[in-house]
């Protein structure tokens, strides 16, 4: 005999289905946005594993790290592409838990980020207002799902650009901004070894100097996960 339950399942389904994020298949749980072929499909960079990796060497004589790593390799025109423009500008913030989960469940398994606090890198308030979060501090509630590790989301702000910032040069202004990294409250992170967190690591210019900001604010240890590197 078919339950109630069954039924009601059925036509949520219907009126909502519940399919994967990646490919569009329904065969998934119900706490899943990715189906697991797809989870499997995704490039993994098992830099996690290794010290020395390409992502631990982009930072090499620009600060300091005890570890640092991408999940994934971001290439065009691919599954995590298509992962990225759901969770950064379709509102699919659900995916961005799972995802921060897989990323957690990698970093607590290679057993080198024995950290204190996760700290999402912030965006400018402007830009995480129009998105209505930073995807940075939801791939944290993810990764604090599996690590059990709190989430530091004020104790490093992004003021907005000032008026007297407008009047300067174009590339004066770049500088400007680029530094712009506020630590809003240095007593949270004393003595503390801090994963600082983001979605993508490209050039490692606005990881740099939110780290630097971090790394001038007190006696900490720093280290960086990010979900994705540009594949070059
Ligand atoms: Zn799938």
């Amino acid at each position: 005999m078919i339950s109630l339950t069954e039924i009601k399942d059925s036509v949520l389904h219907l009126l909502f289905p519940h399919v994967c994020a990646g490919c569009g298949s329904d065969i998934l749980s119900k706490n899943s946005i990715i189906c697991m072929r797809c989870v499997e499909a995704m490039p993994e960079t098992n830099f996690e594993l290794h010290t020395g990796n390409p992502v631990e060497k982009l930072f090499w004589g620009r600060i300091p790290l005890t570890a640092g790593t991408a999940q994934f390799y971001f290439t065009k025109e691919s599954l995590m592409q298509h992962l990225m423009h759901q969770f950064k500008y379709k509102g699919n913030k659900e995916l961005g838990l799972q995802l921060g989960r897989l990323m957690g469940e990698q970093l607590v398994k290679s057993g080198n980020y024995i950290v204190d606090a996760l700290v999402p890198l912030p965006l400018f308030p402007a830009k995480e207002k129009r998105r209505g979060y930073n995807q940075a501090t939801i791939l944290c509630e993810g990764m604090n799902e599996v690590m059990n590790i709190p989430v530091l989301e004020k104790v490093v702000t992004r003021p907005a650009h000032t008026e007297t910032q407008t009047k300067k040069g174009r590339i004066e202004r770049w500088k400007n901004v680029e530094g712009k990294f506020v630590v809003a409250d240095p007593a949270a992170i004393q003595g503390k070894h801090l994963l600082l967190v983001d979605d993508v690591v490209t050039t490692g210019a606005t990881l740099e100097s939110c780290g630097l900001a971090l790394l001038n604010a007190g006696d900490i240890k720093l280290s960086i996960a990010a979900l994705c590197v540009a594949n070059r």
